[in-house]
């Protein structure tokens, strides 16, 4: 176990390994569903993904990629052309632009490379917290915990983060959870939340995790996690 952890209360730190320990065994496969072969085609389609679901960006980037494999080949194209290519997800008129602007930024001051630093990547136009963490956990396998609204849904009903935005939760998970766990428990979060701790109906009734929920509908009416716990603030960069 990690030492830098803060030091849990009597029976917390018990519960929070049992809740470790199942998802762990629910999702062992767990991973980013977004579609990518290298560090720039993850940069892409997360900046992509940004308030759109994954499903959607996958079916735009195969053709993307194909033919727009590197920075170098994105800038030929217009920002009106690249606009077209991504039309059918959310927010494309702002994201061809900013992907434009990541570009020339790659190219101009990386070497056409992704830089593997969190600074630096916040820096790149489109690109927020929650994205940079997404490309150092997954392309460079940094461990990092990135905040979306499964990720923060999930931990708060857990009693796994308090925190009222996606910073503090992130700060939470990362004092609660072994660093060397971090990107895996992103996804396992991710995961619960899609497919059993959905946001409006969560389906208590099937979670192995309930014995160790403070919000789950548990027999006997104790608990209600009904209130989907949303963030404070909603950052506009992902
Ligand atoms: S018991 Fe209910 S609220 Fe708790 S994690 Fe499971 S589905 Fe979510």
């Amino acid at each position: 176990m990690d030492e830098t952890h803060t030091q849990a209360p009597d029976g917390e730190a018990e519960r929070i390994a049992r809740i470790r320990a199942k998802l762990a065994r629910m999702y062992p496969d767990a991973t980013t569903a977004l579609h990518w072969r290298t560090p720039f085609e993850l940069l892409v389609a997360t900046i992509l993904s940004a308030q759109t679901t994954d499903a959607a960006v996958n079916r735009v980037t195969p053709a993307l990629f194909a033919d727009c494999p590197t920075p170098e080949a994105m800038l030929r194209l217009s920002e009106e052309e690249l606009a077209r290519r991504i039309q059918s997800i959310g927010l494309y008129r702002s994201k061809a632009r900013n992907l434009l602007a990541t570009c020339r930024i790659l190219v101009e001051r990386y070497g056409g490379q992704v830089p593997r630093s969190r600074e630096e990547l916040m820096k790149l136009p489109g690109v927020g917290r929650k994205t940079a963490n997404v490309v150092l956990s997954n392309a460079f396998g940094v461990p990092a915990i990135a905040v979306d609204t499964h990720v923060f849904r999930v931990a708060r009903r857990l009693g796994l983060a308090t925190g009222r935005t996606p910073e503090r939760v992130e700060e939470e998970l990362m004092a609660r959870l072994p660093r060397e766990e971090w990107s895996r428990a992103h996804h396992w979060l991710i995961w619960h939340g899609r497919k059993i701790c959905h946001a409006r109906n969560p389906r208590c009734d099937l979670c192995p995790l309930l014995p160790e929920c403070p919000t789950g509908r548990k027999q006997g009416g104790d608990g209600d996690a009904s209130e989907a716990p949303r963030p404070a603030r909603v950052d506009r960069k992902a």
